[in-house]
């Protein structure tokens, strides 16, 4: 098997990549070729969190499972809060073919599936981009939606307001100016990605206008919470996995509560496959509910061996 270290992906693997390989991805699960396997998530105890994400990619050839979590005192360690490694086995034989470092990968994954859902989905004319978050994912988020729309502006909030200088310098970064607001002015925003850790909700369905559209990426467990339940019955929902939208997503509290049926939520995967149409009025809502899937993960572990392998990079070992 090949061994692809976490120092090598960034070389290997470019956002260009992670949003080709992404997309793919959803697209053969809306055929039926690829599905994802029952995620296992457990609290580990000081607010520790570990699990595992697998599945099958049939059209892919891939099979396999990323391992890993979230670990809040890493920063502290000089370490990301985000650990985790794909292993990536051979369909046919269940034999080991790859073990590579989930780290980044999982960033570009996650930022993909948000740039994707705003290619799709968002106006065409979108000019702002509101961020709610400043963590680690909200500057790969911010830099992948600026590769799909061409913003004029970003506006962005964070429950810790010191975190927020940090995202306005990538927003300089790409040549955007950026202004920290309160959440009500997020009216202004036609994008709004959401990508925090919060256990309840902070954009409200009042901070959100018609027209919006909103990727939703910070809640993949249950218990997490970013928008208010009833910004989601105002809405046309969309999501990588239905299965876990309801159960670990953001529509959780939405169902939970009664507002909004199951049968109400589309795989983006149908949108990107043609057999379902996107966004259809410049006025409504629509809602991206991106909880990662572990076929994501393979797909962009994928890419990473393709291109270790024809350059001759990583660490072969026999097992
Ligand atoms: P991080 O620790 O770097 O940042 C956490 C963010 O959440 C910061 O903006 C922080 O201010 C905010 N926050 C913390 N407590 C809050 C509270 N009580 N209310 C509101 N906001 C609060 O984490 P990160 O790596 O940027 O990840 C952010 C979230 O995205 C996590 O919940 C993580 O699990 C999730 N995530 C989702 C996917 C996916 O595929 N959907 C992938 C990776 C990460």
């Amino acid at each position: 098997m090949l061994i692809v270290p976490e120092a090598l992906i960034a070389d290997l693997v470019s956002a260009e990549d992670a949003f080709a390989a992404v997309e793919a991805t959803f697209a053969a699960m809306a055929r039926g070729e690829a599905y994802n396997f029952p995620v296992v998530r457990e609290a580990l105890g000081g607010d520790r969190q570990y699990g595992f994400k697998s599945g099958l990619d049939r059209a892919g050839g891939m099979l396999g499972v990323k391992a890993g979590g979230y670990f809040p005192g890493n920063l502290a360690r000089g370490m990301t809060n985000h650990q985790s490694t794909v292993y990536l086995f051979d369909p046919e034989t269940g034999r080991p073919v790859a073990m590579v470092g989930g780290n980044l990968l999982t960033a570009l994954r996650t930022a993909a599936a948000s740039a994707i859902s705003i290619d799709r989905l968002a106006r065409k004319d979108a000019k702002v981009l509101g961020m709610v978050g400043a963590g680690h994912q909200a500057a790969f988020q911010l830099r992948a939606a600026a590769r799909v729309r061409r913003f004029e502006k970003v506006i962005g909030w964070n429950y810790h307001a010191d975190m927020l200088p940090k995202l306005g310098e990538v927003a300089a970064d790409l040549g955007l100016p950026f202004e920290a607001v309160t959440l009500d002015r997020m009216v202004e925003a036609d994008v709004i990605v959401t990508i925090t850790s919060s256990p309840a909700a902070s954009l409200m369905s009042a901070h959100v206008s018609p027209g919006t559209h909103l990727a939703c990426m910070g809640t993949d467990t249950k218990g997490k919470q970013e928008v208010e339940p009833s910004l989601l019955a105002r809405a046309r929902l969309f999501t990588d996995e239905v299965a876990q939208s309801v159960t670990i997503g953001e529509a959780q509290h939405a169902i939970a509560a009664g507002l909004i049926r199951e049968a109400a939520i589309t795989p983006i995967g149908a949108v990107i496959a043609g057999m379902t149409p996107g966004r259809q009025s410049a006025e409504e809502i629509t809602l991206f509910d991106g909880t990662g899937v572990g076929l994501q993960d393979l797909a962009v572990a994928g890419a990473a061996v393709r291109r270790a392998e024809a350059r001759g990079l990583g660490v072969s070992v026999t097992i």
